[in-house]
């Protein structure tokens, strides 16, 4: 329901935009953001949001489970808002930014590429760090590698569980097949 008017929005917009009415910034269609946000790291889906595959849980986010030390870059543009060290959670953590309210979180990192820092650029699927087990992880240590990766809109992570199935393997730079309205 939500996706069907946000769609209607969008296509309103473009269609003023192309009838020349007003001000109105060219709005891309919201189909046209299927797919924009790319998977950040390689590896296997291990937890998606509110659910431990299965199982509820509270969490906010996926997590993918790959090799230590592996690239995790900018599943889209945007400048580094936050990097944090949460020694109980998130361990090491980046918090991106990008238009129209988004922002994308990853923790349990390694370690950062060596630009890191806030206010830094990063293009989608540049390399921000390396996924790693800082924080909390299960099972603790190496063997709980993985990389938490949540999508927020106005800092509130979002559900988009649709995307993909517990214990599906992904790829990093992939599109993740998604329609993250606002992001072309
Ligand atoms: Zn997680």
């Amino acid at each position: 329901m939500r996706r069907t008017l946000l769609r209607l929005l969008a296509t309103a917009a473009l269609a003023l935009a192309t009838a020349g009415v007003g001000t109105v910034t060219v709005v891309a269609p919201a189909q046209a953001a299927y797919g924009a946000v790319k998977w950040p790291a390689t590896g296997t889906i291990t937890s998606k949001v509110d659910d431990r595959c299965p199982g509820y849980d509270n969490h906010d986010g996926y997590d993918i489970a790959g090799n230590y030390r592996s690239v995790v870059s900018a599943a889209y543009s945007g400048t580094v808002s936050y990097i944090g060290w949460d020694p109980g959670g998130y361990g090491n953590y980046v918090i991106i930014s990008h238009v129209n309210g988004w922002s994308s979180l990853y923790a349990h990192l390694d370690g950062y590429v060596s630009r890191m820092r806030v206010g830094e650029y990063f293009a989608r699927n540049d390399g921000i760090g390396y996924m790693g087990y800082t924080g909390g992880v299960s099972p603790p240590g190496i063997g709980g590698t993985h990389l938490h990766f949540e999508m927020l809109r106005y800092n509130t992570p979002q559900v988009w569980n649709s995307a993909g199935s517990c214990y599906q393997n992904v790829t990093r730079t992939n599109s993740i097949p998604f329609d993250f309205a606002g992001l072309n």
